[in-house]
């Protein structure tokens, strides 16, 4: 039970992808992100992959049953000695209910949860001119954050791509369905008393120095 296990909340943009990359680098932590999963899948061509792409390219969720039981299967598989960084998982109260069973069934408890606030206006910005790695999962930007070498990743050396979601339309749909299912997502961490925020604004390295503090205190 000692391993930690974190939660990120935060909406598509804000950075979370990027910071759990760091966080479970520095403290060995699995790093769980449903939407790589998914991709990954997709990649794949599994029926899972398939079904998650009807969604993904309208910007919707997946339903919650096919996200929990995916998330139950990988978490599963880790030794529970191993503490897990979860990024995009759960995104709403049903999963967040389901996620506290996952966790008991395999003796681990949540530890802290760490919300990223920022403003539609700046995750805008910044999805229009990310790039993303595949297979790292490392994300960049075009023009905040560029790989060393144009297009290709600083550790894969694999060639960057646009996600598909990440255009105008399906971005706003993104952040429509993530502000309609926030709020109580954060009110139910609040009343368990795991809740943090720390200010998504900033640069890569002073995010992941306030998410530091904001583990130690
Ligand atoms: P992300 O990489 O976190 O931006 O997720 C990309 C897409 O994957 C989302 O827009 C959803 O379609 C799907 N997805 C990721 N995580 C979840 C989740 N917890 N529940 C449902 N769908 C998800």
């Amino acid at each position: 039970m000692a391993e930690l296990n974190i939660l990120f909340i935060g909406a598509p943009g804000s950075g979370k992808g990027t910071q759990s990359f760091k966080l479970a680098q520095k403290k060995n932590l699995i790093h769980l992100s449903t939407g790589d999963l998914f991709r990954n899948n997709l990649k794949q061509e599994t029926d899972l992959g398939l079904l998650a792409k009807s969604y993904i390219d309208k910007g919707q969720l997946v339903p919650d049953s096919v996200t929990t039981d995916m998330v139950a299967d990988f978490v599963k598989k880790i030794s529970d000695k191993k503490g897990i960084v979860f990024d995009g998982f759960p995104r709403n109260l049903v999963q967040a209910k389901n996620f506290k069973k996952i966790l008991s069934g395999n003796n681990r408890i949540l530890n802290q949860v760490i919300f990223f606030k920022i403003s539609n206006q700046q995750v805008i910005a910044r999805l229009t001119g990310r790039l993303y790695a595949q297979k790292s999962g490392l994300v960049y930007h075009v023009k905040n954050n560029p790989p060393k070498k144009k297009g290709v990743c600083d550790v894969s050396g694999e060639t960057l791509i646009t996600r598909t979601d990440d255009n105008p339309e399906v971005i706003a749909e993104r952040l429509d369905i993530f502000h309609k299912n926030t709020e109580a997502l954060l009110n139910y961490y609040k009343k368990e008393n795991l809740l943090k925020t720390i200010d998504a604004f900033y640069s890569p390295n002073e995010v992941f120095n306030s998410i530091l503090k904001a583990l130690e205190s």
